[in-house]
């Protein structure tokens, strides 16, 4: 692992067991000395570059992972709207073999989902071995805008009483016992918050109004839960105090600079690709005596 990706993680991760306060997270934090403008150029032009040197080694990576064919790795992003989480899958992830990865969205559970436990719709969503998954929103929904809207918790029709401490505790628990499971079986689990300022998202939101080319992005349901900030910030900050393991941190992302957010990303994921120890596969003996006939015959123009 390099000092930068320690740095990094050092900086941004919420330490399993540790006190934390969301407060004491600066969305607009500029990366640190990793970032910071000590020669030529600018902060944006220092991550842009950080930017492009970890998606090659992502990409490495990522061939690594396949070829290996042994584990896999799942990356969870949440955040309020506009935070840019689009644009972070989409910087992010443009070097890597599209084969090789997956990204899925979740929005509003279906009747049919709404039937099942809530874990139960995320289940074959799990990346297979060998490739990258991304969960663009994620069963962290159910801790987050469930919460915060007690009326879509009551439309899951849950026996006993739903809702209490002890119920959110249980959810919690599920849901680190969930990914405890995967763990142990391959996947390795990265969890993003982008954390974007209230002020930044309200700069972004009026831009989406303003621009023509950006109207279609404007949901007046955005403004709806904007209304209810204060709320799912105490929400946030429970998940990340409950649910930051040692199996599967939560690493909370300064998103007000958008190009901080997806370098900061883009280094996390592929130092701990990269720091997984992946070999690729070694041949059998009789599978080297077949490529070495192979060689032969191909040698002798055949
Ligand atoms: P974008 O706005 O960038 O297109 P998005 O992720 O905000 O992407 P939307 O379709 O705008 O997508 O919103 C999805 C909505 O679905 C969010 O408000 C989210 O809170 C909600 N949602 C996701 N999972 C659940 C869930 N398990 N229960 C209830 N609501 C959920
Ligand atoms: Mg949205």
């Amino acid at each position: 692992m390099s000092q930068r990706h320690r740095r990094l993680i050092a900086r941004y991760q919420v330490r399993p067991g540790r006190r934390f306060r969301l407060a004491d997270c600066d969305p607009a934090d500029a990366g640190g000395r990793d970032f910071a403008p000590l020669g030529p150029g600018t902060v944006k032009e220092r991550a842009q570059a950080f930017l492009e040197a970890s998606r090659t080694e992502l990409a490495r990576a990522q061939q690594l992972l396949w070829a290996s064919d042994t584990q896999s790795v799942l990356i969870v992003l949440q955040a309020m709207d506009a935070a840019g989480k689009d644009g972070t899958i989409k910087h992010v992830m443009s070097g890597v073999n599209p084969q090789g990865c997956e990204v899925h969205g979740f929005r509003r559970p279906s009747e049919i989902e709404l039937d099942h436990n809530f874990l139960w719709r995320y289940w074959d969503k799990v990346p297979e071995r060998g490739r990258i998954g991304i969960f663009n929103r994620s069963y962290y929904e159910e801790v987050l805008v469930v919460k915060v809207h007690p009326e879509i918790l009551a439309a899951q029709r849950l026996p006993g009483r739903a809702g209490g401490r002890k119920f959110w505790e249980a959810r919690y628990d599920d849901i680190n016992r969930f990914e405890r499971h995967l763990v142990r079986n391959g996947t390795v689990i990265l969890k993003f918050f982008l954390n974007v300022s209230r002020a930044e998202q309200r700069r972004r939101l009026l831009e989406r109004i303003e621009a023509r080319d950006k109207h279609w992005k404007f949901s007046a349901a955005d403004l709806a839960e904007r209304a209810y900030w204060r709320e799912y910030m105490a929400a946030y900050q429970e998940m990340l105090r409950q649910t930051s393991t040692r199996w599967a941190p939560w690493y909370v992302i300064p998103a007000d600079r958008k190009y901080v957010a997806r370098a900061a990303i883009a280094a996390i994921v592929s130092g701990t690709i990269g720091g997984l120890g992946l070999q690729y596969p070694t041949l059998s003996g009789a599978a080297e005596r077949e490529l070495a006939a192979a060689r032969r015959r191909l040698r002798a123009g055949r």
